[in-house]
């Protein structure tokens, strides 16, 4: 069996034609939605990230605001930026790229952000949001990303087992809380395996939904999967490559020709989850809109 591929390009262009819509409704009433990226220094993925993010802000009739700092950027210097941005009703979303130059605390910038507009939705109010069921306000993208592409591939988490490998703050808790919601596209009973986790093979052989996010490249196998599994792949790895244009290629943390063998469902690498992300992000920014216009 050969598994039908969740093609996150189109769902993501789906999202963002739906937020492009949003945006138009919100301009009509004079209000432009306005994202500000924040990158401290030069670091070359996070350049990459910040442009697409950019690109895409732009390409949905949204402003998006660029501030690069030096690396040498004081802790004080960067709160007193988040401040400002804070304060100026014009601005509606705050991202700022992780990771910071060593020298910088991401927690203290992540309790920095007002909640209201905290577009990667990693302040710890919006994440007890999250994990209470609250709907109303910010969704971590990539979590965010990885439900709606089950629900836009006509996958119903309702009953089924789900493993989640790997427990970090901004993939595996969100995704981990946001399956075992009791609610429309969730209802899953779940388990997050990681690290400190013996055997976690036990655990992904009878899962009906696996959603990978440990950033070791093609870690799951196809012997660790159920026949007919869904499996969604969150990650992102460069291997080497020296027969690939760039000398390396990106993989995900499934090994894709084994697992496709055997899952019902699966996302590829790029091109599954990673879209997905911004597309989120976009959205989230005009929640971030409508959350300023109702005073919240
Ligand atoms: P992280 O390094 O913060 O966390 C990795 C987690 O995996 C940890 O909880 C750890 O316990 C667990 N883990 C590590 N090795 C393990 C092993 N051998 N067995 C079991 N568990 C193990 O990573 P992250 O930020 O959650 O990202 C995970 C992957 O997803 C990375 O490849 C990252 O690049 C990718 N990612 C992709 C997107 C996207 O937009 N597609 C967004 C965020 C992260």
């Amino acid at each position: 069996m050969s598994a039908a591929i969740i093609d996150g390009k189109a769902i993501a262009a789906q999202v963002n034609q739906e937020t492009a819509a949003a945006v138009a409704a919100w301009k009509a009433k004079g209000i432009t939605p306005v994202l500000v990226v924040v990158l401290v220094g030069d670091d070359p993925a996070s350049q990459i990230y910040v442009r697409n993010k950019t690109r895409t802000c732009r390409e949905l009739g949204m402003e998006s605001r660029q501030i690069v700092l030096p690396a040498q950027t004081t802790q004080s210097e960067l709160l007193a930026l988040i401040g400002e941005l804070n304060a100026d009703p014009e601005v509606h979303g705050i991202l700022v790229q992780f990771p910071l130059p060593a020298h910088l605390d991401e927690q203290a910038v992540i309790h920095a952000i007002s909640p209201k507009k905290d577009v990667d939705c990693f302040h710890p109010e919006n994440v007890g949001n999250l994990l209470i069921g609250e709907t109303e306000g910010f969704s971590p993208c990539t979590p965010r990303g990885v439900m709606e592409l089950l629900a836009r591939s006509g996958f119903d988490p309702a009953g089924k087992f789900a493993v989640v490998i790997g427990r970090s703050n901004i993939v595996g808790k969100p995704i981990t809380a946001m399956l075992m919601q009791k609610a429309k596209g969730a209802n899953a009973t779940v388990c997050c395996v990681h690290s400190g986790t013996p055997d976690l093979a036990q655990y992904t052989r009878q899962a009906d939904l696996i959603v990978c996010a440990i950033g070791k490249p093609e870690f799951l196998r196809g012997d660790m999967v159920k026949p007919g599994a869904v499996v969604i792949d969150v990650g992102i790895n460069r291997v080497d490559d020296p027969a690939a244009p760039k000398g390396y290629r990106v993989v995900g943390d499934v090994d894709y020709d084994e697992v496709s063998q055997v899952a019902s469902l699966i996302t590829p690498v790029p091109g599954g989850v990673g879209p997905m992300t911004i597309a989120m992000l976009m959205r989230n920014t005009v929640t971030a809109v409508q959350l300023a216009a109702d005073g919240k």
